[in-house]
């Protein structure tokens, strides 16, 4: 399957550049492992042309031997080494370690079990914790795993624990969030150069900020906990060159679906993602965070996009601490590299139950849905409701499938009652969504996104078919197994909820 989904491509919009260059460089260094490394990268190694990046810095690692990408250098800079290679192992400082309800207590338990009752966070102001999977429910289990969240916070003096006494009302509670990956960036966890890991798979969502960031599992946090550093194997670079100018009816989920369509999901297994190009350029951080949060659905260790202006207006006023961000070298090896011409890509979506289950929206028009999901990590920030609000104000029309709104964090839920949407006359989401017919803004959390106890609202109890602007449609993810997830953007989740059907947005928005 994987060797398969590195054949060239067979879509006109995507080419893969097959030249062999720029491995000479490798010849003149007298380490075993450089050796072997090039003999595998002689098989294997399909691209190093480099494209012109806007912000180029000098590496931050030392002196450069030989070049490195923008995921070896943070890892070079992280185990303070002067330079890396794929494949190898390295013990890396973790400048933040995030946890949440659901993987927390068992994350606690092995670091107590190996270090000790009384032992001590290696650092109380990294770890970060925050209580967002299961929250609005009244399954005890879930409400006890929150509880313990709290209990180890307070023993430990955890500095950012964002927490939440009051289920009946989030606005009750000021320090809670909401979804972990968007709240990390909110309060400004994300920082370009740094490594984050967290006992999520979607993680690898802050590679957004040009940060290594990427899910473990509880035995490694429990580790990390004590003693705030990891061994972690380099993992190649896939560069994926995104040009042309984006089309209005297209978001960023559009292009991580494009990708995951054309590499499968096992076509970036164990390697990093790094995006690039005018169109990555122009995306939103909030867009860019989409793009990042799918790369672990191809298998991907992480994603990462090159710091820039957008990135540095986003973190201002979010945080103190000082960082430094790092980019790929001209002559960098990477093990593949993809092009897109953006301006000629359609609205997407992947069908069940896998998501690199590519189509065309318009291919599903007669694909006849139950009902619609607009929440998640991946689609539940506030461009994604503006989105939906845009499709759904461009219409005048109401849905005619019952449509759920579950804000990440407790912030996007503000914005959705505040923030006016373009082109409105000064209406908010929520008063759009409240005119087209959609259900009332959730409280925020993980939501149905990942099923939940029975009690989770728009959980997917009954065998239906709904269109979701989530990540994962493998079999009982929103709840029951016989469940069909059409993963799509917002515009073509939007558009669904307005025709019944799984609906190209070009429908409303030409
Ligand atoms: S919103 Fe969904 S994918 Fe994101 S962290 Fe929560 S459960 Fe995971």
């Amino acid at each position: 399957m994987a060797s398969s989904a590195i054949a060239p491509s067979s879509s006109p919009f995507i080419s893969k550049v097959q030249k062999d260059v720029g491995l000479s460089a490798l010849s003149s260094q007298p380490s075993f492992s450089i050796r072997n490394a090039k003999k595998r990268v002689s098989r294997k190694i399909m691209c190093v042309m480099a494209p012109q990046q806007t912000e180029r810095k000098p590496a931050t690692s030392g002196s450069v031997k030989t070049a490195m990408t923008m995921t070896e250098k943070i890892l070079a800079r992280a185990s303070e080494k002067q330079q890396l290679s794929p494949g190898e192992n390295v013990w890396v400082n973790v400048d933040v370690l995030m946890t949440h309800d659901v993987c927390g207590p068992g994350t606690f338990g092995i670091f107590k079990k190996e270090f000790g009752q009384n032992a001590k966070v290696w650092d109380r102001e990294k770890v970060v914790i925050i209580p967002d999977h299961y929250i609005f429910t009244t399954d005890d289990r879930a409400n006890r795993n929150v509880d313990i969240c709290r209990e180890f916070c307070m023993e430990q003096n955890i500095k950012y624990f964002y927490d939440i006494k009051d289920l009946g009302n989030f606005k009750a509670n000021p320090d809670y969030k909401g979804v972990c990956h968007v709240a990390l960036a909110q309060e400004g966890h994300c920082r370009p150069g740094e490594v984050l890991l967290g006992t999520d798979s979607h993680t690898c969502t802050a590679g957004a900020f040009g940060q290594f960031a990427t899910g473990i599992g509880n035995t490694d946090a429990g580790f990390v906990l004590g003693a705030g550093k990891l061994l972690l194997k380099v993992p190649p670079t896939l560069r994926f060159v995104m040009d042309g100018e984006m089309p209005d009816y297209l978001l960023a989920k559009d292009l991580i679906l494009q990708i995951i369509g054309e590499i499968s999901v096992s076509g970036a297994t164990y390697k990093a993602m790094e995006f690039v190009g005018s169109t990555v350029e122009s995306l939103s951080m909030e867009e860019r965070m989409t793009l990042c949060n799918m790369v672990v659905e191809a298998g991907g260790k992480n994603g990462v996009v090159p710091a820039d202006s957008t990135t540095y207006k986003y973190l201002e006023g979010k945080t103190d601490t000082p960082y430094e961000a790092v980019y790929s070298d001209d002559q960098a090896r990477f093990l593949s590299q993809y092009r897109f011409d953006v301006s000629k890509l359609e609205p997407l979506v992947a069908k069940p139950h896998s998501p690199d289950k590519r189509a065309l929206a318009r291919e599903c028009k007669d694909v006849k849905i139950d009902r619609v999901y607009i929440g998640s990590c991946t689609g539940g920030k506030t461009e994604d409701f503006l989105a939906a609000a845009k499709v759904f104000l461009a219409s005048g029309k109401k849905v005619k499938v019952p449509t759920f709104l579950v804000p990440a964090t407790q912030k996007v839920w503000m914005d959705v009652y505040s923030q006016p949407v373009p082109g409105s006359g000064g209406k908010t989401c929520s008063q759009i969504f409240e005119e087209a017919g959609c259900d009332t803004p959730a409280s925020p959390s993980c939501g149905a996104c990942l099923g939940g106890p029975k009690d989770t609202y728009a959980r997917l109890n009954e065998p239906q078919v709904c269109v979701s602007t989530t990540n994962r449609n493998f079999p009982g993810r929103m709840g029951h197994k016989e469940g069909q997830i059409y993963l799509a953007s917002p515009y073509t989740a939007a558009a669904s909820a307005l025709t019944g059907f799984v609906t190209d947005p070009r429908e409303f928005l030409q």
